[in-house]
């Protein structure tokens, strides 16, 4: 028998690897690397007039509009770094609805009058683009005759220096809008969600007192898990190739049962690959930092170091870009996907979050003295009250075909969305509601019902890792956004959520003021009215347990399994309105997302739908039918010698057959029946007759899988995938 398939040789080539040499330059020192390949602060503040430099550093840190003026000066100073950099080429990085990053290249040089070469970036250039980018996805903003896009130049985010053996480019972070303006991204609501944010929080900030407030920002520090792959098995995998997750695959004899791949020692060529991507993430200036095993054989963890939203959001998309990259040059693939291994944990993003400033530091972490404390109480509670009118859409910001597999399955957070608080703050919460002790001012100092609340530890014992909203000591860390998924949709909803809120509470507080209500009595009031009609959404149990689910239920909470239950909760009058309201999403940009978040889901499905049926085709059907064509010949021939045969594993072979070629004919004919509905129509196809057939190809798959000869199974195994490092 031929032992020739991609799975064997697959194998073969991975007893071969050869680890690359080492890439350290000679007299390197890591800590001088970090931010090489980045325009910074320090950068720019060399390079750029003062007056200039200023101008820049007032948008970059306050938020005031960018002089235009300034373009030229920064164009031609960012040329001439750039050049001495060694880059050829500019590219206006954007972020589209795809979830992924785009970027339009353009050469530095161009021929002049003599036929010569000369370097060319004007102010116009680095300020605005226009990629002739016409396929991504704008759910009907952009029809084809008004197809033009813009990039233009996001000052607050550095531009960078990507590095290819072949030649350098100039990274510029842009927004990518229409013609009328209108957002075709993630990073534009983005940064205007924040400036709403940034507003409202002001105002509750001079309520209390605070007569040096200056700009607000949102922070996001995010936990990235992937699972690493030899790349020899990732080829042997065409579902691998076209869906990112793995469409068939018995489970392995041994899985994560033992958990002793959690924090265990890491390969050493996994090692080497880490060390390898963080330095490149380091020259980039991504604060890369902890680095462990996850639960999954296989997976892993990297976490950077928090910072401003819209930063982190722009490093986030590249890092997961440098994960790719630098993987294959270690002969391996980086699997993002939220679930590559059905029975096996799949990979989240906790997206880790806090507000802040300057001068008033960190909004929501507890302080020491009861003033602190109520401030603090009072933007906990703004998150309390967001969470429960605006779940549902915090949901929708994470709906995915992908996350569709974790959210719910006991891995991740369920899909209801609730705010776990640990003991000690549910506690605290608990005696403002109940308004035990009124609220007194004493010693000139504001008391709210609670004379202090002890110092919390800024990682509180108590993790809860079933809720998808926790706060952890002076953040709180939003847990069901997927491995795959850009920060910004989250953050977009987190900050619109938050303006709401802290707009609404301010505009409480003012109002009992004014009536003469003492300050601290009137924050006792809308604390206390918050935590009456939001508290729904507080949660400390299991949010894994069957008694959560109907205890949600009671509670009114939602419980949107699957995208397209989840989606439609952009398409509410209270989004409109919400969205509209703070300036960070018209009726026609929601819904173009909504549209593209549906056409993402249908075309996910259907696209893992066609890659099981050509597979299910020409890869397992013509393995199983060999080996029942070996066992019918071993039958014969043990017959023609006058043999009995035992005829179970021919029957098991041929019935698991069978179900192979039944399930796949009703996965052809549902294909057949795919399109011709409007996008919603699409999308609901996909979830209610395009999954369940797929899924049957899977099981009669993986049955056969248990069955088949070893040397005869064409695809690399969980075993193999798993465990071979
Ligand atoms: P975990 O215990 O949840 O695995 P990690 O240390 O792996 O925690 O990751 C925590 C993440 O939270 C990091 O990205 C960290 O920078 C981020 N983080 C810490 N403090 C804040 C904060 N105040 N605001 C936002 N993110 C924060
Ligand atoms: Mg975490």
């Amino acid at each position: 028998m031929s032992g020739s398939s991609a799975r064997l040789d697959a194998i073969q080539s991975v007893k071969h690897y050869q680890a690359p040499a080492g890439s350290i330059a000679e007299g390197e020192r890591p800590g001088e690397i970090f931010g090489q390949n980045v325009f910074s602060r320090s950068v720019m503040k060399a390079r750029l007039p003062k007056s200039v430099f200023k101008a820049l550093m007032s948008t970059i840190g306050e938020g005031k509009p960018l002089d235009p003026t300034v373009a030229d000066t920064v164009a031609s100073a960012m040329k001439d770094w750039a050049l001495e950099k060694g880059a050829t080429h500019y590219a206006h990085v954007f972020y589209p609805l795809t979830g992924l990053t785009a970027e339009k290249h353009d050469s530095f040089f161009e021929p002049d009058s003599t036929g010569a070469s000369i370097a060319e970036f004007a102010g116009k250039t680095l300020m605005q683009g226009e990629p002739d980018a016409s396929s991504f996805p704008n759910g009907g903003l952009r029809d084809t005759f008004e197809a033009r896009g813009y990039t233009g130049w996001d000052v607050t985010s550095p531009s960078y220096i990507l590095e290819n053996t072949n030649g350098n480019t100039l990274c510029i972070p842009t927004i990518f809008v229409s013609w009328t303006g209108e957002a075709l991204d993630h990073k534009t609501p983005l940064l205007r969600s924040q400036q709403a944010m940034n507003t409202h929080a002001q105002r509750v900030l001079r309520l209390f007192g605070h007569s040096d407030v200056d700009t607000v920002v949102s922070f996001a520090g995010a936990e990235q898990e992937y699972f690493l792959i030899d790349r020899s098995f990732y080829f042997a995998r065409p579902d691998l190739q076209s869906s990112g997750r793995t469409l068939f695959g018995a489970h392995p004899p041994k899985g994560q049962e033992f958990d002793d791949h959690y924090f265990g020692a890491i390969p050493d060529r996994v090692l080497a690959f880490m060390i390898d991507a963080e330095r490149e993430m380091f020259k980039l200036g991504i604060p890369a930092k902890t680095r462990h095993n996850e639960v999954a054989p296989g997976q892993f963890e990297i976490a950077p170091v928090f910072e401003k939203a819209n930063l982190a959001a722009d490093h986030q998309q590249l890092l997961m870009v440098t994960l790719g990259r630098v993987a294959q040059r270690h002969g391996m693939e980086v699997l993002l996907h939220e679930k590559p291994f059905k029975g096996i944990n799949g990979s989240g993003k906790h997206v880790n979050f806090s507000i802040g400033n300057n001068n008033q530091g960190n909004l929501l972490f507890p302080g020491d003295t009861p003033h602190d404390n109520a401030q603090f109480l009072v933007f906990c509670a703004a998150v309390i009250r967001a969470v429960h009118l605006h779940g549902g859409l915090l949901r929708a910001s994470v709906a995915s075909a992908a996350n569709d597999h974790r959210l719910g399955a006991n891995e991740a957070p369920p899909a209801i969305m609730s705010i776990f608080l640990g003991a000690q703050l549910a506690d605290v919460f608990d005696q403002v509601a109940a308004g035990g002790a009124t609220a007194s001012k004493e010693r000139g100092t504001l008391k709210v019902g609670v004379d202090t609340i002890p110092h919390l530890p800024a990682d509180a014992g108590d993790r809860n890792r079933t809720s998808p909203v926790a706060f952890t000591g002076n953040r709180f860390e939003f847990r069901a956004a997927g491995s795959s998924q850009t920060i910004a949709g989250p953050m977009v909803v987190i900050n619109t959520m938050l303006a709401d809120s802290l707009d609404f509470i301010a505009t409480t507080l003012e109002s009992t003021v004014a009536s003469g209500t003492e300050f601290n009595v009137a924050v006792q009031q809308v604390l206390q009215s918050i935590i009456a009609n939001h508290g729904a959404s507080v949660f400390n149990g299991n949010g894994y347990s069957e008694a959560w689910q109907q205890e949600a239920a009671a509670r009114g909470l939602l419980n949107l399994r699957n995208s397209v239950d989840a989606l439609p909760q952009y398409n509410t009058p209270e989004a409109k309105e919400l969205f509209g309201k703070y300036g960070v999403l018209n009726e026609r940009e929601l819904a173009s997302r909504y549209e593209v978040a549906l056409e993402q889901y249908a075309k996910s499905v259907s696209v893992e739908a066609r890659t099981s049926l050509e597979m299910g085709k020409t890869i397992i059907l013509p393995a199983a039918m060999r080996y029942q064509t070996e066992l019918a010949a071993n039958a014969a021939a043990l017959a023609s010698i006058g043999y009995s045969f035992d005829s179970s594993a021919l029957d098991e072979v041929t019935s698991g057959v069978t179900a192979l070629q039944g399930a796949l004919k009703n996965l052809k004919a549902a294909l057949e029946h795919d399109g011709g509905h409007d996008v919603a129509g699409e999308a609901q196809y996909a979830l209610e007759a395009l999954i369940p057939p797929t899924n049957a190809v899977r099981a009669a798959t993986d049955q056969l899988e248990d069955v088949v000869a070893d040397n005869l199974w064409p695809l690399p195994t969980y075993q193999e995938m798993l465990f071979i490092l």
